[in-house]
């Protein structure tokens, strides 16, 4: 199930890495004490680091360390006990020191993997090709007034952890994929809250495309800062897109760097590209390079928590599901945590079935998180007892999920007080089947007949005279014994 573009010369496979810059989880900035915060006042958390004033040293912050190791353990990536930070060098009204302290040569994390969980069930591994530390710039604003431009340095100094992939990529759906994903693993980590819609997940997109059948890799272009997974998916169709056009009508694809626009839905260029060699990287003076020991190392590896393959594994095993609904469950910390709570003790496929069918349809209506969720597990656990005990059938169990909903309220108490407890007695599930016999000869003869089909009809329709009441099995028994009587 490869994306493929239909060209007029033949199929294009498109070719894909990503960039992604996660602000690392942590209350002070890389090389300062300034806080982190968002939403603050403009440039009220700027330390004299962060403004760049002249002779102030940088003092590494050893939590953006502990999270990049703790990230990269999380990405299977190689730890490097040696690293180097170095001075990008380039010039930005919103850059006070006219460099960015980065890493270059030698990042903190090295090579390692991710494993995509697409859509039907199956897994794709996706090379990491490093993970390194860096600062984030300040931001001009543009918009506050029609001649001037504002520069806030609040984000100036921020920590930054840039995951580059390897050009593993194929198509949207993986590049969507594979951001959930990366975001998934940094939650459960508690490395990087992966909000982007406040910019503590950036991602830059690398597309390239070639003819089905080539190994060799074509010039790409950059789409910079696109800031979410629906955005970077549309980007990448429409610059496959663009560059299949660009190749058949006999041009040639530039290396540039480019923006979606997402009113348009198209990207248009920005910039020629800039080579690493434009940036005169070079260690920085005031910076020590980087040791740590193994030691180090393995303290953090020994707190790692419980990850979304892992779980997704356990879930599989212990509870019996497929893989796809694992994989769903396991996306979102919170949601897998809902979802044990529920199964605990019960049985897992139908906690599964309920928390992925009628609990997520609920919340997705009500704008909710799971966190928020109307229902609380715990009130969920209850409604799957009153159903495995008979207590109530499971369509009735639907009516008393759906004022759950509204009313947040106890399963037991709202079948209690709508008398919603399911008919086991015998006679009065005979009366009822006795009535709709004799009120449905015909359908009793085609039976008789040798029609199998019309026994759904019937039970339908003593379902309906009890109001979902009657227990469906006794019904079903005793129509069978009834009409062949
Ligand atoms: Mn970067």
């Amino acid at each position: 199930m490869t994306y493929l573009i239909q060209g007029e010369t033949g199929d294009w496979e498109v070719v894909i890495g990503l960039e992604v810059h996660a602000q690392a989880a942590t209350a002070a900035k890389l090389f300062s004490g300034a806080a982190t915060e968002f939403g603050s006042e403009p440039n009220s958390q700027v330390s004299f680091v962060d403004a760049a004033f002249p002779g102030m040293l940088p003092v590494l912050n050893g939590k953006c360390i502990e999270q990049a190791v703790r990230t990269g353990l999380g990405l299977n990536a190689e730890i490097n006990l040696d690293s180097v930070f170095e001075r990008k060098n380039y010039f930005y009204p919103d850059l006070p020191a006219g460099y960015q302290i980065s890493q270059y040569q030698q990042p903190v994390v090295g090579e390692g993997k991710v494993t995509l969980d697409l859509a039907d069930g199956r897994t794709k591994e996706v090379g990491i090709e490093r993970l390194h530390l860096e600062q984030d710039a300040g931001k001009s604003l543009h918009d506050q007034d029609p001649r001037r431009t504002f520069v806030d340095l609040n984000r100036s100094g921020v920590p930054l952890m840039e995951i580059v992939s390897k050009p593993d990529i194929r198509g949207p759906e993986e590049a969507g994929a594979y951001l959930r994903k990366l975001r998934a693993i940094m939650r459960y980590l508690g490395t990087c809250d992966g909000n982007m819609e406040q910019g503590s997940l950036r991602c830059d997109v690398n597309v390239s495309v070639r003819q089905a059948g080539e190994n060799t890799l074509r010039t790409r272009t950059e789409i910079k800062n696109v800031n979410s997974v629906r955005f970077v998916m549309q980007a990448i169709e429409q610059e496959a897109e663009r560059q299949v056009g660009v190749y058949e009508s006999g041009g040639e694809v530039v290396q540039e760097t480019r923006l979606y626009d997402a009113g348009k839905g198209e990207t248009r260029s920005m910039r020629a590209k800039e080579y690493a060699h434009d940036y005169r990287y070079f260690p920085d003076p005031d910076l020590l390079p980087l040791r740590l020991t193994p030691e180090y190392v393995e303290q953090i590896r020994a707190t790692l928590p419980e990850l979304p393959d892992q779980r997704k594994q356990r879930y599989m095993e212990s509870y019996g599901l497929k893989p796809e609904d694992a994989s769903v469950l396991v996306a979102e910390k919170e949601a897998a945590e809902y979802f044990e709570k529920v199964a605990e003790g019960r049985d897992g496929k139908t906690a599964c079935n309920w928390v992925m069918t009628n609990l997520f349809s609920v919340l997705n209506k009500q704008g909710r998180s799971v966190t928020d969720s109307p229902i609380s597990a715990d009130k969920l656990g209850k409604l799957l007892d009153l159903m495995a005990d008979g207590t109530i059938s499971g369509r009735i169990a639907k009516d008393v999920f759906e004022i759950m909903a509204d009313t947040g309220g106890d399963p037991a108490a709202i079948v209690e007080e709508k008398g919603l407890t399911q008919i086991t007695d015998t006679s009065a599930i005979e009366a009822a089947v006795d009535t709709v016999i004799a009120d449905n000869p015909g359908q009793a003869e085609e039976y008789k007949a040798g029609n199998q089909k019309v026994i759904g009809w019937f039970v339908g329709q003593i379902m309906k005279a009890t109001q979902g009441k009657a227990n469906p099995q006794q019904v079903n028994q005793m129509l069978r014994a009834k009409l062949s009587g």
